[in-house]
């Protein structure tokens, strides 16, 4: 019998449920954990207050003098709630967030103990950069790379260590994680799209770009999920033969939450609410043993730092009841995968949501505007926006049947079509009275309602306008949303310095009111953007062929894909904003792109091993029994033995053709590998790992899958999809 198998469902079977300690009320707890602002009120002075609050809300440095007082009150605090150390808690471009931990505790010279936390460790620190991904800056820069505070995201405890979010730097200033472009596309963005509200209120003095993600996972047995290596090294299924029952009947979508499952949600949510990470809805997804977690959304910085931190406490809470937590996008073959999607919208300080309608035409002009700079960004950096959803592992789940295909496109629903085709027929230059009282009360005046009404969701859209808010919906469910975020807020903002530039325009050298060249520029964006807006099925066959037509990309492969990160047009981009130097942009490309090769070809070893070393010896040893059993018909019935071992000579036959083609893809396979691993460039290897190595996947799990179905169920070592999905 195989026996690691069968204990791991034995382990699971026998489970007890794990007791969580969970607050009646929610709000007793939440942020408990955060350094905020009622915990800074408490343990700063006036001045200290007041300069971090400044550094919050209007980016304002913090001077060093300062930095102690706030290091010192914030570690009282930290001491009051049980830390002992504390860390530099940031997010490098390995996905995983990083943190290296010293104690409070120090000893002087003459031998006195004390516990200690200055200014100087709080606003920075030095990590050995090497270690990290770099993409080549480190050999032409500096090997030494530093932390630097970030206030604009609270200091918070996990267990007894006080965490302090920081960006990550190389000493010659580039940005070497996720954070510090993504705070320089929000500066970026603030700046743009203040400076076009003001059109329609003067008062408004900052912009705030907001993110509520929605978290997919699949939640598996940590016994079952360790008995296979491939769900061990790669957090995915390289084999296996589908379930008999998968999802058909759809009998787990928003159905009951098994009990297990439950108590790590309310345990995992009360961490959660401790850490101040606003989560509020729950619920079981389409694929058994899948489901969906999504906060309350907040400042898209913030917001980015509580998915991160929210991965890390999934995972942990996760262990305490026995379960794995898989965030890949493709865990399973044949059943739903995981996203993450990300709604995005622009609030003001003055409590204004840019892309929702208002109660006046004034307030409606002010969301079109918005609205339909956001398609035109969106229609005028469509591969980059897919290049930044790119990834080894989400390249199974886009154009999959329940993702968004790998075509970028925006759904805005048949009423604002209706809206839009009207802002169409505006007049070119000046505007008739009664043209401009028609559009104030039938066009722009009804759009409320208009939404209000629009219930039609399409699901399939990659980029979907939902009432009040974007969402991005093609984002993978392991990725860090600091990339997505970084490139929607710098889309749009270069679009809405553009949109400025062009309305002043008209009315500096046409002499046109602010309304009508406003109304002027819109109706020009919407006929140039008119191709990205698809309103059909994204699914289909006949959407990529339409799309083709229409001339957008359909970049299916991620070394294909990332390539926009490093065209003319983009890196120009992020240039002008100064959100990423063309240095910076190259080393993210060659860090992504190498990236994609090692998982490519971590997979690919693990594939030939788990072939090689667990499925051809059991199919050899079940081939042995059936050889035995040959043999012993015949030397009870002769010559007739024939009739009776038919079925079992077939199967003979059968197993060793399956063992030959398993072989046999395995060392074409590897030979692959060793062509891709001496390729002239990372891109080459990329791609070579993408074209030459990856489709000898599918065929040697092909045959494995059937070695599955044909093998003595007792002697089959690796845990089933059955046991895997509908084991709780
Ligand atoms: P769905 O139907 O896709 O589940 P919901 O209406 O439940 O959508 O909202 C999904 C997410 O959208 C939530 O995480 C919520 O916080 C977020 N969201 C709502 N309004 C905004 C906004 N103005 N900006 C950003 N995210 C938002
Ligand atoms: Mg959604």
């Amino acid at each position: 019998m195989s026996t690691l198998r069968f204990q791991a469902l034995k382990e699971t079977l026998d489970r007890k449920e794990i007791a969580v300690n969970e607050p009646a009320r929610r709000s007793d707890i939440f942020g408990k954990n955060v350094f905020d602002k009622a915990s800074m009120r408490q343990h700063l002075n006036k001045d200290a207050y007041k300069s971090v609050q400044d550094a919050i809300n209007n980016g304002s440095k913090i001077d060093r003098s300062v930095a102690d007082h706030v290091s010192t009150g914030m570690k009282e605090w930290a001491i009051q709630n049980g830390a002992t150390h504390y860390t530099h808690w940031f997010q490098p471009l390995t996905g995983a967030t990083a943190e290296k931990h010293d104690a409070f505790f120090e000893l002087e010279m003459d031998g006195t103990v004390l516990e200690k936390f200055g200014g100087g460790q709080l606003v920075q620190q030095e990590p050995d950069a090497s270690s990290f991904p770099n993409g080549g800056i480190r050999n032409t820069f500096e090997a030494r790379g530093y932390t630097a505070w970030d206030p604009t995201s609270p200091a918070f405890i996990m267990g007894t260590t006080l965490c302090i979010p920081t960006v990550f730097v190389a000493y010659t200033g580039e940005a070497l994680d996720y954070k510090t472009p993504l705070l320089r596309s929000l500066q970026a963005i603030d700046s743009a799209a203040t400076d076009v509200c003001k059109y329609f209120d003067k008062n408004v003095t900052k912009t705030v770009a907001t993110l509520g993600w929605e978290q997919e996972y699949f939640l598996i047995d940590s016994a079952l999920a360790d008995s296979r290596p491939d769900l061990q090294l790669a957090g995915r299924t390289l084999l296996g033969h589908s379930s008999a029952k998968g999802q058909q009947l759809d009998d787990h979508y928003f159905g009951a939450i098994p009990t297990r499952v439950l108590n790590f949600m309310r345990d995992m949510e009360t961490e959660c609410m401790l850490l101040g990470i606003p989560v509020k809805t729950r619920h079981n997804e389409v694929a058994p043993n899948q489901f969906e977690l999504a906060p309350i959304f907040e400042e898209a910085n913030l917001a980015v730092d509580h998915n991160s931190l929210l991965m890390d406490v999934m995972r942990k809470v996760a262990a305490r009841h026995f379960f794995k937590v898989l965030f890949h996008e493709k865990p399973f073959a044949g059943v739903n995968g995981s996203g993450k999607h990300n709604n995005w919208s622009l609030a003001t300080n003055t409590g204004v949501n840019l892309l929702s309608p208002g109660s006046t035409p004034m307030k409606n002009l002010q969301f079109l505007t918005f609205f339909v700079n956001t398609i035109k960004a969106v229609h005028d950096h469509e591969e980059l926006i897919r290049a930044t959803i790119a990834s080894a592992s989400n390249d199974h789940r886009l154009g999959a049947n329940e993702a968004p295909p790998a075509i970028i496109s925006v759904f805005i629903g048949s009423q604002l079509t209706n809206v839009l085709d009207e802002l169409e027929k505006v007049t070119d230059g000046k505007l008739s009275p009664e043209e401009k009282t028609d559009l104030k009360l039938n066009v722009v005046g009804k759009i409320p309602e208009v939404i209000l009404d629009n219930t039609d969701r399409n699901r399939t859209s990659p980029f979907a306008f939902t009432g009040n808010k974007f969402e991005l919906r093609a984002v993978g469910s392991t990725a860090n949303c600091a990339n997505p975020m970084t490139v929607l807020n710098a889309i749009v903002a270069q679009q809405l310095i553009e949109f400025k530039a062009e309305v002043d325009a008209l009315i500096k050298d046409k002499k046109l009111k602010k309304d009508e060249a406003i109304f002027n520029v819109l109706r020009e964006y919407i006929k140039q953007s008119k191709k990205i807006r698809f309103e059909g099925d994204g699914y289909g066959e006949a959407w990529e062929k339409e799309a083709k037509k229409r001339g957008l990309s359909n970049n299916k492969t991620t070394p294909d894909a990332l390539k926009a990160k490093v065209s003319k047009k983009s890196i120009k981009l992020f240039e002008d904003l100064n959100i990423m130097s063309k240095i910076e942009s190259e080393a993210r490309y060659e860090i992504e792109v190498e990236e994609y090769a090692m998982r490519i070809q971590i997979e690919g070893r693990i594939l030939g091993d788990v072939a090689r070393n667990h499925v051809i010896p059991t199919a050899v040893k079940y081939q042995n029994r059936l050889i035995e059993n040959v043999v012993g018909l015949k030397e009870i019935y002769g010559k007739d033995f024939k009739k009776m071992a038919k079925e079992q000579m077939i199967l003979i036959e059968e197993i060793s053709e399956h063992i030959e083609k398993i072989n046999k893809g395995i060392t074409e396979m590897t030979d692959a590998r060793k062509k891709a691993n001496n390729a002239k460039d990372a891109e080459e290897t990329a791609a070579l790992y993408c074209d030459e190595v990856k489709p000898y996947f599918d065929e040697i799990r092909y045959h494995c899958d059937k070695l599955e179905l044909l093998v003595d169920d007792e002697m089959w070592p690796l845990t089933k999809y059955r046991e895997l999905l509908f084991t709780r």
